[in-house]
């Protein structure tokens, strides 16, 4: 017992995510079985979310003292998201043209899994849904933009309302501190939760799919290895000119986290916890930055819809143009940027590219089966990319105190 508290955490994490790899490859299908414990650990970190970034962000916002610096904390971060992901979806567009994943694939040998209903993309609704129009419902619901819009409001109101408005900040800033510990607590449980998660996994995985699909698998995890080594090394080396190890090192819970769970939105919790504590990202910045993140950046899932599009068009034969290339770069990108942070997401947005440059909907049915572990490698080059763009602006904005950039050991 003394030991197990003695290890720091991320060491028992990455220790449980190679033990559940191990014991799931060696008791097959059976590993469902305790998949249960995933769920309830993803369960207890998805039950701080709401919380979490309510108070974390009302407390940020109105400690940042001045709404024009929120304003240029939030044109950083929003050029960063449109930069990095317009990149990662050519570069997917490259992986598939010049790899070419979808020639000679041997369909027979895949088990196809069920195409989900297109949805129809109404910018109407988008927008209206982005209104928090009830405040508790919008939280009932885990619906995470509103929530962000409805807490910079609350935060700017605080602001406003100077003298008066300080119990209510006050309020907010404990309870921002107590959402912290309870975060600590939960995250102790991270270690089972991996296991699971990573045995269920790694022993339902269908591998005739996997070998038929394996070039797809391949450059999917090749994509993202890019993304995170050179976009998001690049900018952490020269933009922020941090050292780029200390960065990883300090994220390697919700890296970790966001792996085995395929959720943006159920790692935020870890991932604001990494940013704040082990990279010395200031409140303010960490909780708007990456809450926003984790619902609209999302550049490894921008690159697979690029890769998977080609795939599929390759596939069937379908011949694509240049125009049908810019087509892809942007509905890719928006279909990124509305997919919820959720397992699957991505699969379900497939259906939004395909449609416009006549891809037909089927690819999905194929790429079903070997989804999740695609989608996983995804998700950590998504949460990735958010935390690397908060910092980066808490760089440009003086938000982040180096000293606070300890080394993971003493996580
Ligand atoms: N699961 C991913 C996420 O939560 C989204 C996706 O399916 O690509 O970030």
């Amino acid at each position: 017992m003394r030991f197990w508290f003695a290890t720091p955490l991320w060491q028992r994490v990455i220790a449980a995510l190679v033990l559940g790899i191990l014991v799931g490859h060696l008791w097959g299908p059976g590993a469902e079985a305790i998949k249960i414990v995933g769920d309830v650990f993803v369960a207890f970190i998805k039950m701080l979310v709401v919380p979490l970034i309510f108070f974390s962000l009302v407390a940020g916002i109105a400690s940042i003292g001045d709404l024009r610096k929120l304003g240029s904390v939030g044109w950083r971060a929003m050029l960063l998201f449109v930069v990095t992901g317009q990149i990662a979806v050519w570069l997917g567009l490259a992986l598939g043209t010049f790899v070419q994943p979808g020639v000679g694939v041997d369909t027979s040998m895949i088990e196809m899994g069920a195409v989900p209903e297109p949805r129809e993309a109404d910018w109407r609704s988008m927008v209206l849904s982005m209104v928090p129009q009830s405040p508790v419902q919008v939280m009932a619901d885990v619906n995470v933009l509103p929530l962000i819009i409805f807490s910079v409001l609350i935060g700017a109101g605080i602001l406003m309302a100077r003298e008066e408005g300080v119990p209510v900040l006050k309020l907010f800033d404990s309870g921002a501190v107590v959402m912290q510990k309870v975060t600590m607590v939960v995250m102790e449980l991270t270690p089972f939760g991996v296991f699971a998660l990573m045995a269920w996994v790694a022993g339902t995985l269908g591998f005739d799919a996997l070998e038929a699909l394996g070039k797809l698998v391949f450059l999917n995890y090749l994509g993202c290895f890019l993304i995170i080594g050179l976009i998001y090394g690049a900018m952490i080396k020269f933009l922020a000119k941090l050292p780029v190890g200390d960065f990883f090192r300090g994220m390697v819970d919700a890296i970790a986290v966001s792996y085995s769970t395929a959720s943006s939105n159920a790692t935020l919790p870890v991932t604001l916890r990494c940013a704040e504590r082990n990279l010395g990202i200031s409140n303010s910045v960490a909780s708007f930055v990456i809450s926003l993140g984790a619902t609209i950046n999302m550049n490894g899932t921008a690159m697979y819809l690029g890769l998977a599009t080609l795939f599929g068009a390759q596939i069937f034969g379908v011949d694509l143009s240049w125009g049908d290339y810019f087509t892809i770069s942007i509905l890719a990108t928006l279909g990124a940027v509305g997919a919820a942070g959720i397992p699957g997401a991505g699969l379900i947005m497939m259906a939004l590219v395909f449609g416009a440059v006549g891809v037909p909907l089927e690819t999905i049915a194929f790429v079903a089966g070997v989804d999740r572990i695609m989608d996983m490698m995804r998700t950590t080059t998504n949460v990735t990319g958010d935390a690397a763009v908060a910092t980066t602006v808490a760089v440009m904005t003086g938000e982040i105190d180096r000293e606070e950039m300890i080394s993971a050991d003493d996580v």
